[in-house]
């Protein structure tokens, strides 16, 4: 609300007010979830061109005492604002890693579990060895762990994203570059970023079969993507015409509401013996 300028602050003021306060108490609510275990995750399936699972990917969530379920796109840059992230991503980072372990035991995941990583985490000089740790805490094999990272991480300090980028290489984890094509990043950088994957983001994927211009942004992102031998996954599939034509386009990897849902552990359990058979 900072932002709107002095013109329409007076109308604003009361708005301000309880959004502030609320923000306030959210902030020490999330202190709370952290610290008590409100926070949980859920794990959505990515599938290669074969249908066969090709990955997981972690997605926190909250249980707010009174206000329910509330979603990670208002708490995470809250937590990012507060420096919450911190103690966040590290629960997130050992819950994921623990789940993960879990099911490479019960034979029910031989790909990765990627999990979302935030600007002042990736950047934090300790980084990697909080990973190391979690890892070595944990038992999950790194071959078993992806990081999904933004183009505003790997833009706000691109020489140091490269030092960390290959240190992940040397240590087999994987990493892909989310909601590609939001971030307004000139294309070049991808020639110079040590990355596995990019995943189109879904704002592209649904409108590509509605408008030839979100259709040339995917093919555009898909052949650019070949060209540098990377793989690319289409986020946010919800119909099998969306389907249909990102597969005709050449996607390697599919993410979507069409073929599951986030899931808590349990029930992602089920869904994958399920498969098995
Ligand atoms: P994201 O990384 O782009 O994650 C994908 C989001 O799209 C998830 O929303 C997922 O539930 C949703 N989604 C998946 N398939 C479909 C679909 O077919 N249709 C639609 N409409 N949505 C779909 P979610 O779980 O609400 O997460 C929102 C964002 O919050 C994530 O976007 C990510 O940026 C952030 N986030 C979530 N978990 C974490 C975390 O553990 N750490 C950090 N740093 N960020 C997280
Ligand atoms: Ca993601
Ligand atoms: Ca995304
Ligand atoms: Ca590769």
């Amino acid at each position: 609300a900072k932002q709107q300028g002095r013109n329409t602050y007076q109308l604003y003021t009361e708005d301000l007010d309880s959004t502030l306060s609320q923000r306030v108490s959210l902030r020490s609510e999330l202190q709370e979830a952290i610290e008590h275990g409100h926070l949980s995750l859920h794990y959505q399936p990515l599938l290669d061109r074969e249908g066969q699972v090709d990955g997981l990917e972690a997605l926190v969530r909250w249980h707010h005492p009174s206000k329910g379920l509330i979603s990670p796109a208002t708490f995470i840059p809250m937590a990012e604002e507060t420096g919450q992230i911190i103690p966040l991503s590290r629960w997130v980072m050992r819950q994921a890693s623990k789940d993960a372990h879990q099911l490479v035991k019960q034979g029910l995941l031989n790909k990765r579990m990627a999990i979302n990583l935030s600007p002042l985490q990736f950047h934090r000089p300790n980084f990697l060895s909080t990973l190391r740790s979690v890892l070595s805490e944990t038992g999950l094999a790194p071959e078993h762990l992806e990081l999904e990272l933004t183009e505003g991480i790997l833009m706000h300090d691109t020489d140091g994203a490269i030092d960390i980028l290959n240190a992940l290489n040397g240590m087999q984890i994987s990493t892909s570059i989310d909601d590609f094509g939001t971030g307004f990043s000139s294309l070049s950088y991808l020639r110079d970023l040590p990355v596995d994957k990019i995943k189109i983001d879904r704002s592209f994927v649904q409108r590509a079969i509605k408008s030839d211009k979100n259709a040339a942004i995917c093919q555009g992102i898909i052949t650019l993507a070949q060209k540098l031998d990377l793989r690319v996954v289409a986020e946010g599939i919800e119909t099998p015409e969306q389907y249909d034509y990102l597969m005709s386009l050449g996607c390697d990897v599919f993410q979507g509401y069409l073929f599951a849902k986030p899931m808590p552990l349990d029930s992602l359990t089920t869904w994958l013996m399920q498969r098995e058979r």
